[in-house]
């Protein structure tokens, strides 16, 4: 299957003429037409006549020296805006809005030549951590229909992993492309926080929320992250520090020796035994590329989830008071339970008399977290550790206990606060062959370091490389 080649493979084929971009686009929408009712990844797909037509001008006017993404079919979860295409953000507040412009991400993915097939399933707003708070319906696992994809970003976890597009977009503000992307058998970058520009992203907890690259590999990763990092003036919290050639530093790890810390907190009690069997067992990985494993201590983990659950809920509430039903989307009675239940959280966080207790020391116990993290990357270079406490639950489980929702983020709920950026990708698999993810956690702007770290691995090991057997040999 072409589909299953690198984004570097797939650019050197395409220069080469050994296939074409049509066949891409046709290949993506033969495992659509196989997938998409079985595992609800789509909320809006574009006209197949219409991709492939694009398709066939992009091969017309292919020219050496194009983008490595020209010709690509990707996809974006559909909390990114697009220019005249539905985007929902998988709300029936915003069912029939269609936004006269494009994100920032989606036109430099655009100007780059890639070709968009699809907006993706998630959980409405970014709220929620299974794909199933969502009023499209759930998202399905492909390694386990039964069960969720992870969330938000369900949807392009399960198009990546099902070869339904080359790579996707996800967002993340506590977890969301990383959550999916473990339990789906991919590989997701979380940004550092102004990496890449949030512009025309439909806003969850705005100083947590992170553009990312959700594909097959690191190298994938970097490929996309080159050509939608950078400042942008239509967003002011985006980085001015100058992005960096993420492909080539792949191959040029000249650093000296790599010291990965584990923080001890981290694999206690509440973790999976096989997670925790399976991400112990990288670190012989991790020898044999001559990294050092280390020992740290984390002791505030106890409060990422308490703090992320103060300060996420009081933004979004401030977010999502702009969908009053007058000037575009339905009327907010069309917001989910999960949802209002945020709203109603953050609300009474912020308002007088409770700001004090719960706002302001949860912004207080955030500042803690940076210290932390800082003292914790003083002694190694990156943190090694689990991206969900358990594999993936089944469908309607978490439902029934809003609380235990919450308990999925408890890994990937600090690096937002903090900013700090974060790589999750395959670290093996459970006796029932459900996908295990880890995730490496670096100081601000250390994308590349994390790229490498993560290519590395995938060069000695074949996790990444697995596809959902199950969905395949049923058909
Ligand atoms: N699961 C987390 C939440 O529900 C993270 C969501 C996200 O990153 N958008 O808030």
């Amino acid at each position: 299957m072409l589909l299953d080649k690198s984004i570097q493979e797939l650019h050197a084929g395409l220069t080469k003429r050994e296939f074409s971009s049509e066949d891409l686009v046709r290949e993506c929408y033969l495992n659509i037409e196989k997938y998409q009712t079985k595992l609800n990844a789509f909320i809006t797909l574009v006209d197949k006549e219409k991709a492939l037509q694009e398709a066939k001008q992009k091969d017309r006017d292919f020219k050496p020296g194009v983008s490595k993404l020209y010709g690509l079919p990707y996809v974006l979860k559909d909390a990114y805006i697009s220019e005249d295409m539905r985007t929902t953000a998988a709300s029936h507040v915003l069912a029939d809005f269609i936004p006269p412009y494009d994100s920032t991400v989606n036109k430099k993915l655009k100007k780059s030549g890639a070709i968009l097939i699809g907006k993706m399933n998630m959980d409405a707003w970014g709220h929620g951590g299974s794909s199933e708070n969502t009023d499209f319906g759930p998202v399905k696992n492909p390694w386990d229909t039964s069960r969720v994809a992870g969330g938000s970003s369900g949807g392009p976890a399960v198009a990546i992993s099902t070869r339904m597009a080359v790579f996707a977009i996800g967002e993340d503000t506590g977890g969301s492309i990383r959550n999916p992307a473990a339990w789906c058998n991919i590989t997701g970058l979380k940004v550092t926080y102004g990496r890449v520009s949030r512009y025309g992203t439909i806003a969850y907890a705005s100083s947590f929320d992170t553009v990312g690259p959700m594909a097959k590999t690191a190298e994938d990763c970097a490929v996309v992250l080159e050509a939608i990092a950078g400042c942008d003036p239509y967003d002011s919290t985006s980085s001015p520090i100058p992005t960096e050639k993420y492909v080539d530093l792949l191959k040029k790890n000249t650093r000296n020796k790599i010291v990965i810390g584990v923080p001890s907190e981290f694999f206690g009690k509440g973790l999976d035994l096989e997670i925790k069997t399976a991400i112990e067992s990288t670190h012989k990985t991790f020898a044999s590329l001559g990294m050092n494993i280390n020992e740290i201590s984390m002791p505030l983990f106890d409060y990422g989830l308490p703090v992320y659950y103060l300060i996420g809920p009081s933004e979004t509430s401030s977010n999502l008071a702009r969908y009053d039903g007058i000037r575009f989307g339905n009327n907010r009675e069309k917001f989910s339970q999960e949802t209002m239940r945020r709203i109603m959280m953050g609300t009474y966080a912020l308002s007088a008399g409770y700001y004090d207790a719960y706002y302001k020391k949860a912004q207080k116990v955030r500042t803690l977290f940076i210290r932390e993290y800082e003292k914790a990357l003083a002694e190694c270079d990156v943190i090694l550790m689990p991206v969900t406490p358990t594999p993936p639950s089944k469908i309607g489980e978490l439902l029934t206990d809003p609380l235990s929702i919450l308990l999925a983020d408890i890994y990937t709920s600090t690096q937002n606060p903090v900013g700090v950026p974060s790589l999750a990708l395959p670290a093996g698999f459970t006796k029932n062959k459900l996908p295990i993810g880890m995730q490496i956690v670096g100081p601000m702007f250390s994308e590349s370091l994390l790229l490498t770290i993560g290519h590395l691995y995938q060069q000695k090991t074949d996790w990444h490389l697995r596809k959902p057997i199950l969905v395949f040999n049923k058909d």
